[in-house]
């Protein structure tokens, strides 16, 4: 049986939470990073992990999106926030650059990047890998992750330039494949030009996909990103189910 890990997840933000755990399950899906996004949601993510204890594994973070409206001092509570619950968490996350004008309009780039800089620190000073988010801020992204010499990174759903992929591959660092991986045509060039020893699956549910047929994601979409990477890397789905879970038990340092 094909055994896959989903490492970028909004679980707090789904409904019926037993019952679409249960269907991964069934499908294969073997372990969630859960993410968090703010305060607020972070502290649900850890309260859901304890409640699949072994089977979800929370990250905590701060989303570039949550800067324009959270409240003074959410950096720093979201750092304490961390800093307490160090021995559960398995990553940084959801933490990064968003460039898209909407995101600077609430919060600029100086701002957002003051910000992913004091969670880098963090993150190196307790030796935890970043999730990252890095919409049109690539470039910019990666940099800050190479001055904070942070050795542990994943680029999520990276559909940026050739030449930053280049760098991230260099760095060690990885990227993941969601389901968007079925039709993206930049999300599926990153992917095709990622060896995979720098690959994971996601499915950043609750996210909708598709072009025509929109639908919601749950982790029981992460088959969706496993048949789609295995089409464009022209191996079979056994292969990327092998590599993929291989490097998520490592980067997260998952035991499953
Ligand atoms: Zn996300």
């Amino acid at each position: 049986m094909i055994q896959i890990v989903d490492t970028h997840a909004h679980l707090e933000s789904l409904e019926n939470i037993e019952k679409v755990l249960g269907e991964a399950r069934l499908k294969g899906v073997a372990a969630i990073v859960a993410m968090g996004s703010d305060y607020q949601s972070d502290v649900k993510t850890l309260e859901l992990a304890a409640k699949f204890k072994g089977y979800v594994f929370p990250a905590v973070g701060l989303h570039p999106w949550e800067l324009g409206r959270s409240q003074a001092g959410e950096l720093e509570r979201v750092l304490k926030l961390i800093e307490e619950n160090n021995e559960d968490i398995v990553a940084i996350g959801e933490i990064g650059l968003d460039y898209h004008k909407s995101v600077k309009a609430e919060a600029s780039k100086d701002r957002q990047q003051a910000v992913l800089k004091e969670l880098l620190l963090l993150s190196r000073k307790l030796g935890k890998p970043v999730s990252l988010h890095s919409r049109y801020a690539w470039k910019d992204c990666l940099s800050c992750v190479r001055e904070a010499a942070v050795d542990k990174a994943v680029f999520h759903w990276f559909t940026g330039f050739s030449s930053v992929l280049q760098g991230i591959i260099s760095a060690g660092y990885y990227i993941s494949v969601t389901p968007a991986a079925e039709y993206h045509a930049e999300h599926r060039r990153a992917i095709k030009e990622a060896p995979l020893e720098r690959l994971l699956l996601e499915t950043d549910c609750p996210v909708y996909y598709g072009r025509e047929d929109r639908y919601q994601s749950s982790p029981v979409d992460l088959r969706r990103s496993l048949t789609a990477a295995a089409q464009i890397k022209e191996t079979d789905e056994e292969n990327i189910a092998l590599h993929t879970t291989k490097n998520a038990m490592k980067l997260f340092n998952l035991v499953l």
